[in-house]
């Protein structure tokens, strides 16, 4: 076998051809900006972006106008945070402010709360299963918390928070919700009529759209401030010439899942398990993490067994997965995910993120597991 096999969805997905189909005018014929509508080409790529708006509002059952187009989810992630801050600051001179969050978070929300100044912050520890709990959230509740951050899924583990719950404990308490839904986005219906949700981000390159895009969906614009001055587009909460064929190809990607969401979900749930079921075989040592818990369908987080402290990702080079999440395999640190669930270092070093998409077919995961037994004879 000397062909890569593709099993890093999580980290990115492949650009879907339907949706290259879509976006190649907006490269070439119509590269007009979409802000200035005093001519035809660049009314018809403004109709492009209400369009893509309408279709993203579509799939999270929620108004156009609460979506704002960003380049990803750590920028949605960071507008999301740091605005609401600024403005909740602005409106409530308090000596101290307090927010939650979970310690599995993704870099790009920690690293933001971080990042603040005068806030004091609940990093919530998560069970084994990597769930944060209800009453654990609960119990951190004060007089000065005004945010609760928890992701929809670990973008690691894949399992999935009970968004609905948390979205009722802060409605009650009258606490802002943000959710990180990157890793859930295309996974499972979201339905924000439904959900209490203020603030949700997601990625376009998690869903077989372009890198470099992605939205952030905001109930009500009062309760941010914008983080940059500029031209004015997205009502001046992300100023900046719009990435036309990026925004055209989320929302085709939107319409795309909304249409397979289910049939899609299974096939690949399918898959997974067929991996699953087959890499416990090789060796009695590993280990399926958090099997038993509600979690996306795509995501698959394997320890192999240590021998000698080498970690396994550096000698599975015929199979695209990741160690860490893709940033933290580029830092070379073991993943502060599977820490704080109580893994090792080394245990978290020999752990693998193996994530199945839309195009990862059964032949791609028979020839993995022939690999891996491969790989595990010289290992
Ligand atoms: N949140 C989660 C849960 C993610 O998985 C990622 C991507 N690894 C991000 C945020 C950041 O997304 P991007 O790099 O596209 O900004």
């Amino acid at each position: 076998m000397n062909k890569l096999i593709y099993l890093d969805n999580a980290s990115s997905t492949p650009c879907d051809q339907r949706i290259i189909k879509g976006i190649l005018l907006f490269f070439s014929k119509n590269y007009a900006n979409p802000s200035n509508i005093t001519n035809t080409l660049g009314i018809d790529a403004n109709t492009a972006i209400s369009l893509a708006r309408n279709k993203v509002a579509k799939l999270f059952n929620c108004l156009p106008q609460n979506i704002i187009w960003t380049s990803g989810a750590t920028e949605s992630n960071n507008i999301a945070l740091q605005g609401v801050f600024k403005k909740y600051k602005k409106l409530n001179q308090k000596s101290k402010y307090h927010i939650i969050t979970s310690s599995i978070e993704h870099k790009s929300v920690l690293e933001t709360l971080k990042s603040l100044q005068d806030v004091d912050i609940s990093f919530i520890k998560p069970d084994s299963d990597g769930i944060t709990h209800l009453k654990d959230i609960e119990n951190c509740i004060n007089e000065n918390t005004f945010l609760i951050s928890i992701m929809m899924a670990n973008n690691e583990l894949g399992v999935l928070n009970d968004i609905e719950v948390i979205g009722k404990i802060c409605q009650k308490r009258n606490i802002l919700f943000h959710s990180d839904a990157t890793q859930a986005i295309g996974k499972l219906p979201i339905d924000l009529n439904k959900l209490n949700i203020d603030l949700l981000s997601f990625s376009g390159h998690k869903i077989y759209a372009p890198k470099g895009v992605g939205a952030l969906y905001i109930k009500d614009p009062s309760i941010i401030s914008p983080l940059y001055y500029g031209g004015g587009q997205e009502w001046g909460y992300r100023p900046g010439t719009l990435n036309v064929p990026g925004i055209v190809g989320l929302g085709i990607a939107c319409e795309i899942f909304q249409s397979d969401q289910n049939t899609e979900s299974l096939k690949i749930r399918n898959l997974r398990d067929i991996f699953e079921s087959e890499i416990v075989k090789l060796n009695k040592n590993i280990i399926i993490n958090r099997v038993k818990a509600q979690r996306v369908s795509n995501i698959s987080n394997v320890s192999f067994p240590i021998k000698k402290g080498i970690s396994i990702i550096n000698n599975i080079n015929l199979i695209a997965c990741s160690s860490g999440s893709a940033c933290d395999t580029l830092d070379h640190i073991p993943s502060h995910v599977l820490t704080e669930i109580g893994k090792s270092i080394l245990e978290a070093k020999n752990t693998i993120r193996f994530s199945l998409g839309r195009f990862t077919k059964i032949e791609d995961i028979k020839n993995a597991i022939e690999y891996i037994k491969e790989i595990l004879k010289i290992y």
